[in-house]
């Protein structure tokens, strides 16, 4: 089926078109550049960044991949989890379009087609800076690591149209978030992440020593008898510990050591999210898993995941980072596996929920 996708849960508008698990454009416009003096996204701004750039950005994906409205068979959307008013912009351009064309129109989970997206053929995978797709179906059991701005989360996938499990997720800040936090707190303007990744590289990540959230023994339990917090995450400890970090050498009157700094912390922030992530798929037996999300550019969380991965005997597959970072593709992606599925339609008489839960693939 050809699936024209519809995204707009953050700072992204896009829309993609997929012909069944091919990919034939992926067009976005992002409104990042207006939410860096205000040093994160201001939901506000963006809600009105998506009514400016949706008829453009829609009218150039349909050029791109040379078809028109009438050719489409079904529409998506994302209809949650991400900011309500961003939400609301995205879900009525859907509506409108479904009711105006008559097409069936599908509410879809945003965490859901991160991982969806694994399926498309598209081409330059590894020159992306992606690994091949899965071909034709994915994994049946197949686990998700989604790092970004809004959320850090390990799923189990045992069907992407029916059966979605949340194994762990932050309890706190999402990893991207605590990137463009300490970031800030370092001087190093937003989004942070690509600034604290190359600083990185030149910082000894040794030199400090800071804190792995949720990994005591009562939060982690073992593999029998799981703690509550085993396969979670929080990084509100971790933003504090630099804060004070960055004071002590301040009151010391000493320069604060920038790239040590962002190199322990990084170092942090990815020993914790990769060892849970693992510890997650080997306690449910997952061999094979998909890497997403925004963060997933970042050059210290390939790496590490990449080799205990390996260690582990776990097959890991990246997206190339285009789909990796919110777009429309993935949403279509999704759609199209929904419609081949036989899924039913959502209507038009869903409502965007910003907090959808991931066991929830379309409304
Ligand atoms: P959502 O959470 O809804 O998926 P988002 O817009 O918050 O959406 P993305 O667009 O997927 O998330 O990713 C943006 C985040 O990724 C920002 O927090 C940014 O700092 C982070 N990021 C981007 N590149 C890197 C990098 N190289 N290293 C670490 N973090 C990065
Ligand atoms: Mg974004
Ligand atoms: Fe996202």
């Amino acid at each position: 089926p050809l699936v024209l996708g519809i995204e707009s849960s953050c700072d992204e508008t896009g829309v993609g078109i997929v012909r069944g698990t091919a990919l034939l454009t992926n067009t976005v416009a992002s409104s990042m550049e207006e939410h860096v003096r205000f040093g994160g996204v201001i939901p506000e701004i963006a809600s009105r960044a998506h009514l400016d750039a949706f008829v453009p950005t829609l009218r150039k994906a349909l050029d791109e991949a040379g078809v028109t409205l009438a050719d489409i068979d079904a529409i998506a959307v994302t209809s949650g989890p991400g900011l309500a008013g961003a939400l609301m912009v995205g879900v009525c351009a859907a509506k409108a379009l479904a009711l105006a064309t008559d097409k069936p129109l599908y509410a879809i989970n945003h965490l859901v087609a991160h991982v969806g997206v694994g399926l498309l053929q598209s081409a330059g995978g590894a020159e992306s800076g992606g690994t091949a797709a899965f071909t034709g179906a994915l994994p049946g059991n197949l686990g998700a690591l989604l790092v970004s701005g809004g959320h850090t989360e390990i799923l189990r996938i045992r069907s992407i149209t029916n059966d979605v499990e949340l194994l762990g997720s932050t309890i706190d800040d999402a990893a991207g978030e605590a990137y463009d936090k300490v970031a800030r707190l370092l001087g190093l303007g937003y989004p942070g992440g690509p600034a604290i990744d190359k600083l990185a590289r030149t910082g000894n990540a040794r030199a400090i020593r800071f804190p792995r959230g949720l990994t005591q023994p009562k939060y982690m339990g073992t593999a029998e008898e799981p703690g509550p917090h085993r396969y979670d995450w929080s990084f509100s400890g971790l933003k504090t510990a630099v804060a004070r970090c960055v004071e002590q050498f301040e009151a010391r009157g000493e320069d604060v050591p920038v790239a040590d700094v962002a190199a322990a912390f990084q170092e942090a922030v990815v020993d914790v999210i990769t060892s849970k992530a693992v510890l997650a798929c080997r306690d449910h037996g997952i061999t094979e898993l998909l890497l997403g999300g925004g963060v997933a550019a970042n050059s210290r969380l390939r790496q590490l995941t990449e080799q205990r991965c390996r260690a582990s005997g776990i097959r890991l597959t990246v997206p190339p980072l285009p789909l990796c970072t919110d777009n429309g593709a993935m949403v279509a992606a999704l759609g199209a596996q929904l419609v081949m599925a036989g899924v039913e339609p959502s209507g038009t008489g869903f409502a965007p929920d910003s907090s959808m839960p991931v066991t929830t693939v379309s409304a």
